[in-house]
């Protein structure tokens, strides 16, 4: 604990944790064992009942869900820029065309009166993100993708645990993606998952992750090889996610409720103290949602945000900026994507500063992070 230097986000390990991957270490599974199964159906259990399927990123776990959801040339998908670059690039990588709807103005969340004015009989994915860890409007969103035949995505990558509308994240959109980075609401070093509502996707973008390998009998189309037989009827990748880590998951998810309520509280400190502050914003919350919070996005009026972060990192306070639009990433930008396009966006990134912000934060930590912002910004 030498380093004075707060980071805006880390893992909370224990000692059942370390526990947890030193007893598989000693057993005979290191990958696709009985903890990769037994991650999974707590993972299914907590999102809804539906298919879930590990991974080696939220990446990865973005890829597999729309390539599950049979994304191509051709498809369009509409997001949110106000995202990690992955959210978008994921699709593009599979051939499709990214579209980008604007947020609202507060939440920062995609703005389904945006996205009924992006869709378009060739949008594949509506794709919302739960920025910060406050669910998105699906009951908005869902109605408007079906009406041109797309399917929904919750890239959830802040939210597990939360619930919208007594709903679990996980049973909000047609697929939901995890993310397990050690940042993350739970962490498995790095991972992920795709939750699918629809059996046929889910079991799509697992044998995606698995190669494209075809296992069971009655698909073959080559019959009568032998018992070792397999074959792969579509190209995949190996996103598999180890025994070792899936252990790991399992003990992070016993503790979730327990960082949820941490994570709650912080936040309630950091609005009782900064919502009154001149040239500040804290961030809104919807009356129909019981958010995990995974960011404390606060907001820097007046310009001053770039000013107001360098000196809280020369306090050695972590702080971090989510996000730069995805737009503005020159590989958007070289395919002709302008600044400008989502106002509210834009908006948002030039006023964000993520606080710090993790389960093991003490509330003097939280005071100290008040005071010199709040020193700042006189
Ligand atoms: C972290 C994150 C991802 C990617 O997850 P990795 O596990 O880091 O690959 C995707 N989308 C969002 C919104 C994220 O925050």
């Amino acid at each position: 604990m030498s380093d004075p230097m707060l980071p805006y986000g880390r893992q909370s390990i224990s000692a059942e944790d370390i526990e947890a991957v030193t007893a598989v270490l000693r057993g005979d599974w290191l990958t696709t064992g009985p903890a990769v199964t037994a991650f999974e159906n707590a993972v299914s259990e907590l999102t809804g009942g539906h298919r879930a399927v590990s991974c080696t990123s939220g990446t990865a776990a973005l890829h597999m869900a729309y390539a599950g959801l049979g994304v191509g040339p051709g498809d369009e998908i509409v997001t949110t820029p106000m995202t990690f670059v992955a959210t978008a690039s994921c699709a593009a990588i599979l051939g499709a065309k990214v579209v980008f709807a604007d947020v609202e103005e507060d939440t920062a969340l995609l703005d389904p009166a945006a996205v009924e004015a992006a869709v378009t009989e060739r949008t594949k994915v509506v794709a919302a993100v739960d920025y910060a860890g406050h669910p998105a409007d699906y009951d908005a969103l869902q109605p408007i993708a079906d009406s041109v035949g797309a399917r929904t995505l919750d890239d959830a990558a802040h939210s597990v645990g939360g619930f919208y509308r007594g709903r679990p994240v996980g049973d909000l959109a047609d697929v939901t993606t995890l993310s397990f980075f050690p940042t993350k609401n739970l962490t498995t070093g790095e991972g992920g998952a795709v939750v699918a509502k629809d059996p046929a996707v889910g079991q799509k973008a697992h044998e995606f992750h698995f190669i494209g390998l075809v296992r069971d009998p009655e698909r073959f189309e080559i019959t009568d090889e032998g018992p070792w037989h397999q074959e792969v009827h579509e190209f995949g990748v190996n996103y598999r996610l180890t025994d070792i880590a899936c252990a790991l998951g399992l003990s992070q998810l016993r503790r979730l409720t327990a960082f949820k309520k941490r994570r709650a509280e912080i936040t309630a400190r950091y609005n009782e103290a900064l919502s009154d502050v001149d040239g500040l914003r804290t961030p809104p919350q919807r009356a129909d949602v019981d958010p995990a919070w995974h960011l404390y996005p606060v907001r820097v009026l007046g310009g001053r945000r770039r000013e107001i972060f360098e000196g809280l990192r020369a306090a050695e306070i972590g702080v971090q900026v989510n996000y730069i639009p995805v737009y503005w990433h020159p590989v958007f930008a070289k395919q002709g994507y302008q600044r400008g396009m989502c106002p509210n966006a834009e908006q948002y990134y030039r006023e964000e500063i993520s606080l710090p912000m993790f389960p093991d934060l003490t509330d003097s930590d939280v005071d100290r992070v008040v005071d010199t912002l709040t020193k700042l910004v006189r």
